[in-house]
């Protein structure tokens, strides 16, 4: 790995401070001060020496010298823009490397196909984001992967015994938290004590946390024993609704297999998408504590307005509550995804839906423009009502993603839809 300057006089500087300059230097690029977008398929060699050398390093067949990265060959395998943005975002999560995908889909669905195999278990949170729930129930079950769900009650002993009932071993503990839309958190460390039971040489058992929700300002999974950071970049890091990306986070050891199978399959990002979450890391620690902060004013908004019957929103957690000291151990803040129920039902979400002005109505979450839709019939109506039931994915349920818009007016927005409720 390439060393970036990173302190000054020993102090460690923050991730901020570092966005704009972090694994790039203008003298690439005739003193530019941005990384230029390197449109570019293929890169060419100075020698045929080179090319070689750079083969046997891309193959394994060389080891790099120190400081050494391996060489630009191709853009399915490496492109500078995708790997500056890639060292950037290492720096939130304290990760030694990071691989960047086409879409949130591609980095989880890259990371399931590198740690599973025929005839092992699948140990997955419930409630899963869409088409997650989709990739584990639907589609890893057709290569021969059994998956066994657990919710965020679950304790190890719990979870080990009913691992240990299947007759199977685990390949990989996939888990989202907080969950998507009530806000439910699963206990990482706890995970990671289970994954280890069952940890060999040639069998890592990673433990996967999509960090989507929370991250990468607010919950840094890595410090409490997961194994695999994994992000839909569509959300809070891209964060202005106009890309589509993901990524998978951790160290050197885990993220190379899962680099070799993105080069194979062809999930990587291109350097178009990959320069503009350059562009949004720059703004992302103002973003996301701005949209934290006016999170906070809503959910209070909405808990003492009589047309709402509760709000399920991390902020709100108060001492006694089953999940309030997993939630002061693993969590940085309470983010800025609200979800909250009507009274009334879906004929009274829906007219508060449909008298909803400033806020638009649309699934995705983490953008700059605040964001508003209604899980049961929309982003979870693929889940059967037994499993929306469980879920506490209620009729009356909306879903809120605060942008950066002026907390008044949100507030404004929100008390007017209410009164046509
Ligand atoms: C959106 C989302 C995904 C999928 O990401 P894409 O970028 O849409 O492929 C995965 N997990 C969570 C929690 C999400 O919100």
């Amino acid at each position: 790995m390439s060393k970036w300057k990173d302190e000054i006089d020993g102090k460690r500087l923050h991730p901020e401070s570092l966005m704009m300059s972090y694994g790039y230097r203008p003298d690439w690029s005739e003193g530019a001060i941005k990384s230029p977008i390197f449109q570019t398929s293929t890169f060419v060699f100075r020698s045929a020496e080179e090319g070689q050398h750079f083969f046997d390093l891309a193959l394994g067949r060389a080891q790099p010298a120190d400081g050494e990265k391996p060489g630009l060959i191709y853009s399915r395998l490496n492109n500078p823009d995708i790997e500056i943005a890639e060292d950037r975002l290492t720096l939130w999560d304290g990760a030694e490397e990071c691989a960047l995908f086409k879409s949130g889909m591609s980095a989880i669905s890259t990371t399931c196909l590198t740690y599973l195999r025929p005839g092992d278990l699948l140990v997955a949170s419930e409630p899963l984001y869409g088409g997650t729930h989709h990739l584990v129930e639907g589609i890893l079950p057709q290569f021969g992967i059994e998956v066994l769900r657990f919710g965020c009650s679950a304790t190890a002993d719990d979870l080990r015994a009913r691992i240990d009932a299947t007759g199977k071993t685990p390949g990989m503990i996939l888990i989202e938290t907080p969950s998507n839309p009530t806000n439910d958190l699963i206990d990482i460390a706890m995970c990671a004590e289970v994954a280890a039971g069952y940890r060999t040489e040639d069998r890592p058992v990673p433990v996967a946390v999509d960090n989507t929700f929370l991250g990468p300002m607010f919950s840094h999974p890595l410090e409490h024993g997961a194994d695999i950071v994994l992000y839909s970049a569509t959300k809070y890091i891209g964060g202005h609704s106009d890309l589509i990306a993901g990524a998978a986070l951790g160290s050197a050891k885990l993220i190379e297999p899962i680099r070799e199978f993105r080069t194979i399959l062809g999930t990587q990002t291109g350097p178009w998408t990959a320069w503009l979450i350059m562009r949004s890391l720059e703004t992302l620690q103002i973003r996301m504590t701005r949209q934290q902060e006016t999170a906070g004013r809503v959910a209070g908004f909405l808990r003492d307005h009589p047309k709402v019957l509760k709000v399920l929103y991390l902020g709100h957690l108060e001492p006694g509550h089953p999940q309030y000291d997993l939630y002061k151990r693993q969590c940085l803040g309470p983010g800025a995804m609200i979800a909250f129920e009507v009274d009334g039902g879906q004929p009274a979400a829906f007219r508060f839906l449909n008298n909803l002005s400033l806020i638009k109505m649309a699934v995705s979450l983490g953008s700059t423009e605040s964001l508003a839709e209604h899980p049961k019939t929309m982003t979870h109506s693929e889940a059967t009502p037994e499993a929306c039931d469980a879920a506490g994915v209620t009729d009356g349920l909306v879903r809120l993603s605060i942008g950066v818009e002026h907390p008044d007016d949100l507030i404004l927005a929100i008390g007017k839809a209410l009164e046509a409720v």
